[in-house]
């Protein structure tokens, strides 16, 4: 199973491009993802020809853009293998799907002394919303430890599973580290303790295929931007018994059944958590982006990717001084990496004069920079649109680098 990559750089626009005048070598996916003229097409055909506001309109305009936006809705379904389409909540990105199960879901079910179990390797918008809502209902927030390798410790994650335990909320893949944690495992383990399990597969869904019904987890969320698509459509899915019982996030027009200065009822999910108009033509863009990736075939995405991920691997540890941090046996293709007398911004820098982004900093996750003894990283992150040529540039500059500050 090859993929002519050659053709789907060409479909990239940005890709033919310089920087600097150099040809661009975008190592920055997991940051947010390049965008396929697919989606750059369907956008401006759907501004272009079909733009109207969505549920409410009687007229013909309206009914089309409405059978368009819903039938994303469908495809994304189809896409993480969820069993029920209603089960699919248009959010922003991945950090309003994470707050709005803390927020409807948290205020509801959370108390006094319960407790959240998170990993050390979570991004701030798997952790922050959990600290917000222990400390609104008097909560604790638990943390499991990782190995120096950056693989999760799960016996101390079984250890901190208790009897006050509601919720288990972690990473399916580390935007900082590329760890892929066992999420059908650890489901399991707290499912049969009753406890409530979150899945942040903001890293996950670009990567590999995803099916949250065999995951077996109760949320699941992820930011389109990340999955080639734009910005400001995201997703939550979570099991429709749980979505039905939880009250609104936000109140307003498109989510009610009557409203009344005596009272009002709520539209049923999905309608329910989607108040007012939301970002039609990115979700338009969502679906074209899926159908982009299915085009393709996310196994086939995942094969390459891990080919790529080795390459790399290799390339960067023949590299004096340099060291890679998070070395997990289950990686996606992201390397965080550190460059002996180097400030990663400093790498970032001289990188960019070679028209090579990449992304040097904390990575939202400065807990876990903490626990693997750096201040910040370097990183970068591949997609199947990167080629093994890219990457020998990328460490050819990254000698030139360490010549320059060493
Ligand atoms: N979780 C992870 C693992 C991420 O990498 C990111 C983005 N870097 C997020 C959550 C938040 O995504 P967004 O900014 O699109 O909400």
């Amino acid at each position: 199973m090859t993929l002519n990559i050659e053709a789907i750089r060409k479909d990239f626009p940005i890709l033919q491009t310089s920087m600097r005048g150099k040809p661009l070598v975008y190592l920055d996916t997991a940051a947010s993802a390049q965008k396929p003229r697919a989606v750059i097409d369907a956008m401006s055909d759907f501004y272009r020809n079909h733009y109207a506001n969505i549920h409410r309109g009687v007229y013909r305009l309206s009914a089309e853009a409405t059978r368009r936006y819903e039938a994303t809705r469908g495809r994304v379904a189809r896409f993480i293998g969820a069993p029920d389409e209603r089960e699919v909540i248009f959010v922003r990105n991945a950090t309003e799907a994470i707050n709005l199960v803390a927020r409807s879901w948290g205020e509801e079910e959370i108390g006094p002394g319960d407790e959240i179990v998170v990993t050390t390797m979570e991004h701030h918008a798997n952790i922050v919303p959990w600290q917000m809502l222990a400390e609104k209902r008097g909560a604790i927030l638990r943390v499991a430890a990782i190995s120096d390798e950056g693989e999760l410790d799960e016996d101390d994650l079984v250890r901190l599973l208790g009897p006050k335990t509601r919720l288990l909320a972690f990473t399916e893949v580390s935007n900082a580290l590329g760890t892929i944690n066992p999420v059908a495992r650890l489901a399991a383990i707290a499912r049969e303790r009753g406890i409530t399990t979150l899945v942040d597969g903001a890293q996950a869904v670009p990567h590999h295929p995803v099916d949250v019904a065999a995951l077996g987890c109760d949320f699941y969320a992820f930011s389109g931007h990340k999955l080639f698509g734009p910005s400001g459509a995201g997703v939550l899915w979570g099991r429709l018994p749980l979505l039905d019982a939880m009250p609104p996030f936000l109140g307003g027009g498109d989510m009610i059944e009557s409203v009344s200065f005596e009272g009002t009822t709520f539209a049923p999910v999905p309608q329910k958590f989607e108040a007012g108009t939301p970002d039609i033509a990115s979700v338009i863009g969502l679906g074209a982006a899926i159908d982009y990736l299915d085009s393709i075939g996310m196994d086939r995405i995942a094969e390459y990717e891990h080919a790529l991920l080795l390459h790399a691997t290799d390339r960067l540890r023949e590299i004096p001084g340099l060291r890679i941090v998070g070395t997990a046996r289950h990686k996606a293709a992201v390397l965080s990496f550190v460059l002996d007398g180097v400030h990663p911004h400093d790498i970032g820098t001289l990188l960019d004069t070679e028209g090579i982004a990449i992304r040097a900093g904390h990575h939202c996750a400065q807990p876990l920079m903490k626990r693997m003894g750096v201040a910040a990283t370097a990183r970068a992150s591949l997609s199947f649109y990167n080629t093994r040529e890219e990457i020998d540039h990328l460490a050819a500059a990254l000698r030139k680098t360490r010549e320059i500050f060493c």
